[in-house]
């Protein structure tokens, strides 16, 4: 059996795993020149850097196996060690310090009503981790009973802007208002965990897995961009349509995988399948703007390695590449007024020099050189979800099975996080081989 596997990102990569597991045969298709999709790296001087996700949890079972299975390179601490405004004053937090400080912090941010609310989900997911994820039972009826309401709506002023937006704007590029109740366990559970990264960061990792896999067995075909999907007439194939470097071409598989993000997926179906597409574009992505800067000296300390900043400034947070990389800033712009203010248009070199603006006050940067940056402009960057989403993966599985042979994973069936990208696409596997 031979599959294709639209998408290389973690989600495409995660379902080549899975298949090459079972021992079957992957083709993967790559619209741009190079894999990783949102986990791609850039070189910065000596040094590549990674964009997206590469902050490795505890908790990541499956994506570490899928580190070990890679060669194991090194991982090193990264952990959790942030600070914020509020109310005009900076206020730290910081995992390696004391437990107790952080639970009077914490206690502090969010108020009595907000722990009250959201205790019963912390606990849910401290008793059972697999809970943490969109479309999970306990998540699924916090769905049902609160999703007619925002995130702003279902919680406190207090822990809206001082505890929730902060995870949203990180996770969801999206402000609480955006957001809802029953999508948000898949978040907790990433504030639950601690960190660590790749010493030489996620392209290695990929970069392993293409050399390790026997010849044959996977072949990539990158800036191979598919343009439609349909079911091969009168065989139990499905037909791929493509276009590479401006010629059109087509391929028949046993199995087709989409692990491409669902607004992408969308225009896949607009003309053989609208009812589909419609669903698809229900899922909400929302736009993130990565800068990474090397400076000449270092910027932060070690006991204040980021900020996140309020919903008053373009820019949501600034931090630390690594916890040794105390000179090297990685700018985050999302939220509200960062879709106002920066776009695919805006010049990077403005854009870094408006985070500057923003974080000098508080960290070493007026006066301290900028040796060189990269920057990256995602207009998909993060999913948002939608109200009652699991309802609406439902609706779009059922539109999807009319297609024999064809599945779809992605970012968007059990959260954002890597782990959630692999635990997706591996479901995505077993469905498909019927295992
Ligand atoms: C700034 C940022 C920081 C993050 N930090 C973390 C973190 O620290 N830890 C963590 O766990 N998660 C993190 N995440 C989340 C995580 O990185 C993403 O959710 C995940 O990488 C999404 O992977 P994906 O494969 O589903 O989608 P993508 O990475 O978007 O991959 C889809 C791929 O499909 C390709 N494609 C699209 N259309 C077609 C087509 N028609 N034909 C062929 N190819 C196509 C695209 O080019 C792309 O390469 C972060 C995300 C962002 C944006």
């Amino acid at each position: 059996m031979r599959v294709a596997v639209i998408g290389s990102g973690i989600s495409g990569i995660a379902t080549a795993y899975f298949l090459r597991q079972k021992n079957i045969d992957v083709d993967l298709y790559e619209s741009e020149g190079r894999i990783g999709g949102r986990i791609g790296s850039e070189q910065l001087l000596a040094r590549r850097v990674d964009f997206g996700g590469k902050n490795i949890g505890r908790q990541y079972t499956l994506f570490r196996e899928f580190v070990r299975a890679c060669g194991n390179p090194e991982l090193e601490y990264f952990g959790l060690n942030t600070s914020q405004i509020v109310n005009g004053r900076v206020v730290k937090i910081n995992r390696e310090g004391s437990k107790l400080f952080n639970l009077l912090r914490i206690f502090s941010l969010c108020g009595f009503e907000g722990v009250w609310r959201l205790d019963p989900q912390v606990r849910t997911i401290l008793n059972d981790r697999s809970q943490g994820v969109i479309g999970s039972d306990y998540f699924i009826k916090i769905s049902e009973r609160y999703d007619h309401m925002t995130l702003a709506n279902y919680l406190t002023r207090r822990c809206v802007n001082n505890l929730v937006r902060p995870i949203t704007i990180r996770m969801n590029g999206a402000e609480p208002d955006e957001c809802f109740p029953g999508n948000f366990g898949s978040n907790l559970a990433l504030v639950l965990d601690s960190y660590d990264q790749l010493k030489h960061g996620m392209h290695g990792l990929l970069d392993s897995f293409r050399v390790m896999t026997a010849p044959g067995s996977l072949r990539v075909f990158e800036s191979h961009r598919v343009t439609s999907v349909s079911a091969g007439s009168g065989s139990e194939q499905v037909m791929l349509g493509y276009v590479h470097r401006g010629v059109t071409g087509s391929a028949a598989y046993d199995r087709v995988v989409s692990a491409i993000p669902a607004l992408r997926l969308a225009v896949l179906f607009d003309e053989q399948q609208p009812s589909v597409s419609a669903l698809l574009r229900q899922i909400r992505y929302y736009p993130v703007a990565v800068a990474i800067v090397r400076y000449r000296r270092q910027v932060f300390k070690s006991d204040c390695r980021a900020m996140m900043f309020d919903n008053s400034v373009a820019l949501s947070n600034a931090g630390a590449y690594g916890i040794n990389d105390l000179d090297l800033v990685r700018y985050t712009f999302s939220g509200r007024v960062s879709r106002s203010t920066v776009s695919e248009f805006s010049a990077p070199e403005a854009v870094v020099g408006l985070g500057e603006e923003i974080t000098a006050p508080f960290f070493n940067i007026r006066g301290n050189p900028r040796e060189a940056f990269v920057y990256r402009y995602l207009p998909e960057g993060l999913c948002a979800y939608s109200s009652r989403h699991h309802l609406l993966l439902k609706n779009i599985d059922q539109e999807l099975r009319k297609i024999p042979g064809f599945a779809a994973t992605g970012d968007y069936r059990r959260g954002a996080s890597i782990e959630a990208c692999f635990r997706a696409a591996g479901e995505c596997v077993e469905k498909l081989t019927g295992g």
